[in-house]
C-alpha cells in the first residue's frame, strides 16, 4: 500500500454549488477555473460545471486543452494575451480574452487580420491592479469599437472589497457610469458579489470559490450558504503513541505536554501543502472527531492530540478539511484563507473523484 494522504473530489457537490449560483442570479455563469481549477483538477471540473455557460482561467493552454477536450462554452482569459504570438490563438480557438492594458491594444493592431475576436474591456474601478482608469477607458474604448480584429465587447470590473463591510458601492459608481453610454453586456461579480450584491450582477457572474464549497465571507459560513465542501483532504494516522509531562513534539518541541497525553503521527505535511504555519490547535478530525494538531507541521508529518479519541489507532482515517470539517475553519486557524490551501495541494497528492 503507498502513503494514504488522497484528495477526493465531490463532484455532486460541485452541481449543487452551480445550483447556488443560480438561485442567486439569473445572470450566465462564468466558472473561474484558474490554478487547475483552485487545486481541483481543471478538466474533472469543467465536465462537473458543464451547464456553465463559460469558463474562465489565465493560460492560454489550458484554454485550448478546454476547446480540445470538447467544450463548447466561452473561453475567457482572465489577464488577457501575455505576447503579440498568442493573439492568433484566440482566433483559432475561439478564446475570448480580458484587454486591460495599453500594450495589449498594440500587440492587437500589429495583428493584419480580421479577426471576428470577442474582447472583454477591463475598467479599473479601484482595485487597482489591472485595467483601464477612468481617464484612460473612453480612448481604449474608441479603439477597440472600431478595430478590424474585434467582434463584441463586454465591459468587466473587479471588486476589491466585496467580502468587506467596505462592500462594492464606490468601485460599482465608477463602473456604472463609464459603461452608461455604451449598451454592451456587463461582467462584475465573484462569488462575494453574487451573494451580496445582486445590483452588480450585469450578464456575467464570475463565480469561483464558492462553486468549490467554499465561503466567501469571514462572517457566514459554507453551510449556511448552502454550499457543499467539494474536496476532502485524507490520510491516516501512521504511528500512535504515550507522552509524559514535559515531553515535547516535533521540530523546536514547540509543543510540550503539561500532563500523560496520547498523540497521533498523521501522513501528511507542509510538502503535501498542509500549511506550515497552522499552529497547535489547528482543527483536524481523527476517525470523524475533532481534535487539535500539535506542534510544527514537518514536510511529511504532522501530530495530533488523541486524548479524547481512545479508539484512534495506527490506520485510523484523518481528515485535513473536507468532509465533516470545512476548509475555512482550517484556514482561519491557520492564518490563511481556503483558496490558498486548496490552490497549495502538491502534485505528490493522489486525487480521485
Ligand atoms: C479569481 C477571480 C474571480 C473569482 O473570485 P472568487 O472570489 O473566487 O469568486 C472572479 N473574477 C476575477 C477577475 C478573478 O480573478
Amino acid at each position: 500500500m503507498s502513503r494514504p494522504i488522497h484528495a477526493h473530489i465531490d463532484l455532486s457537490a460541485l452541481t449543487n454549488n452551480l445550483r447556488a449560483v443560480r438561485r442567486a442570479t439569473t445572470a450566465r455563469v462564468m466558472a473561474v477555473v484558474k490554478a487547475n481549477a483552485y487545486g481541483h483538477g481543471l478538466l474533472r471540473v469543467a465536465q462537473a460545471l458543464n451547464g456553465a455557460e463559460g469558463f474562465a482561467l489565465l493560460d492560454v493552454r489550458d484554454a485550448i486543452t478546454l476547446r480540445d477536450a470538447g467544450f463548447r462554452q466561452t473561453i475567457l482569459l482572465l489577464e488577457g494575451f501575455f505576447s503579440q504570438d498568442e493573439v492568433p490563438l484566440l482566433a483559432e480557438y475561439q478564446l475570448t480574452t480580458v484587454i486591460h492594458s495599453q500594450q495589449q491594444l498594440a500587440w492587437l493592431d500589429a495583428y493584419p487580420r480580421k479577426n471576428g475576436l470577442s474582447v472583454w474591456l477591463k475598467i479599473n474601478s479601484g482595485m487597482n491592479r489591472l485595467g483601464f482608469t477612468p481617464a484612460e477607458f473612453p480612448a481604449a474604448m474608441e479603439r477597440l469599437k472600431t478595430h478590424r480584429a474585434v467582434r463584441d465587447i463586454t465591459l468587466m470590473t473587479h471588486f476589491a472589497t466585496a467580502d468587506e463591510a467596505a462592500g462594492i458601492a464606490a468601485q460599482l459608481q465608477v463602473f456604472n457610469q463609464l459603461a452608461a453610454p455604451y449598451h454592451l453586456p456587463r461582467s462584475l461579480a465573484n462569488s462575494a458579489a453574487i451573494l451580496r450584491y445582486p445590483a452588480a450582477h450585469g450578464d456575467w457572474v464570475r463565480p469561483g470559490i464558492m462553486l468549490y464549497g467554499s465561503s466567501p465571507f469571514a462572517d457566514s459560513s459554507a453551510q449556511q450558504l448552502g454550499l457543499q465542501a467539494v474536496e476532502t483532504l485524507s490520510s491516516q494516522l501512521i504511528s500512535v503513541r504515550e507522552l509524559r509531562a514535559g515531553d515535547g513534539i516535533g521540530y523546536g518541541a514547540l509543543f510540550r505536554a503539561d500532563h500523560n497525553m496520547r498523540i497521533g503521527t498523521v501522513a501528511c505535511g507542509y510538502a503535501d501543502g498542509y500549511p506550515r504555519h497552522a499552529p497547535s490547535g489547528t482543527p483536524i478530525l481523527v476517525n470523524g472527531q475533532r481534535t487539535r494538531t500539535l506542534g510544527r507541521v514537518s514536510m511529511d508529518m504532522l501530530a495530533v492530540d488523541l486524548s479524547n479519541i481512545p479508539d484512534a489507532q495506527p490506520g485510523s482515517r484523518v481528515v485535513l478539511w473536507g468532509d465533516g470539517l470545512p476548509v475555512d475553519d482550517v484556514a482561519s486557524a491557520a492564518g490563511t484563507i481556503s483558496y490558498e490551501m486548496l490552490c497549495a495541494v502538491t502534485a505528490r497528492v493522489p486525487v480521485s473523484s
